[in-house]
């Protein structure tokens, strides 16, 4: 069982901006900080962050603050990042290769182990020093590589096929760019997907929000 499970998700969801902005200052060699300077930095009132943090044991000291890595740390375990959850990549496009060549797989939990695709021109050549298998060697490569989550970067149209074929590897972990809706088909799947235009379409609703304002 999970040790936080108690923790809400509206909180869960604001954790990565916690640890990301407690990592910067750590690296600016900030050993403790205020609430109320926490809340400067990150826009949110000093309220809301003793909120949050007091979920997981109130690491803030009354007159102290809150001290900078125990706390980064905490956020850490919290999210598991000390886990290297086997991980492997589908299609081996445009997108497959920014998200293989960008994401610090390590520092966030994840090792990636394999790059898959079906397009004889990529199979072989090597994305962050993984080549491109074949994905004929799907079931070959997870039945002796155990795998934990698979990242899908194809078509949507190819999505599904794909899919069935890692639900029946046992593959329970999604992060999905297809846009295929994979929770529909499978009810007992963890998935995070990203569509980076339904940010754009939000961006684009709240322009013409704020434009009609102004009329
Ligand atoms: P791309 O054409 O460059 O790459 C797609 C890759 O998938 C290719 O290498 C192709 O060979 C491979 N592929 C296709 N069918 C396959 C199959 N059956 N088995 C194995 N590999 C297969 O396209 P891209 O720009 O990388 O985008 C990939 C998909 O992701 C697009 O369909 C796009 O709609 C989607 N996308 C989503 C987001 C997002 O925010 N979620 C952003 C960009 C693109």
């Amino acid at each position: 069982m999970h040790k936080y499970q108690n923790i809400s998700a509206p909180v869960i969801k604001r954790l990565p901006r916690y640890y990301r902005f407690l990592g910067e200052l750590l690296d600016k060699g900030v050993t403790r900080i205020s609430s109320r300077e926490l809340s400067q930095k990150m826009g949110l009132t000093a309220s809301q962050i003793r909120q949050d943090l007091n979920c997981f044991g109130g690491f803030g000291q009354q007159g102290y603050g809150y001290a900078v890595e125990s706390l980064y740390n905490e956020i850490g375990n919290i999210l598991g990042l000390d886990h290297n959850y086997n991980t492997i990549l589908i299609g081996a496009g445009n997108l497959g290769k920014a998200v293989a060549v960008h994401m610090s797989f390590e520092k966030r939990g994840f090792r990636l182990t394999g790059i898959f695709d079906n397009d004889k021109s990529k199979i072989g050549t090597k994305i962050r020093d993984i080549a491109v298998s074949d994905l004929a060697e799907l079931e070959d490569f997870c039945k002796n590589n155990n795998t934990d989550a698979a990242i899908l970067c194809v078509p949507k149209e190819a999505a599904p096929e794909i899919a069935e074929r890692l639900y029946s590897l046992g593959i329970r972990n999604y992060w999905n760019f297809s846009h295929y809706d994979l929770s529909v088909q499978y009810q007992d799947i963890v998935v995070e997907n990203v569509h980076l235009n339904d940010s754009l379409m939000i961006l684009c609703y709240r322009i013409t929000d704020a434009y009609e304002d102004q009329e």
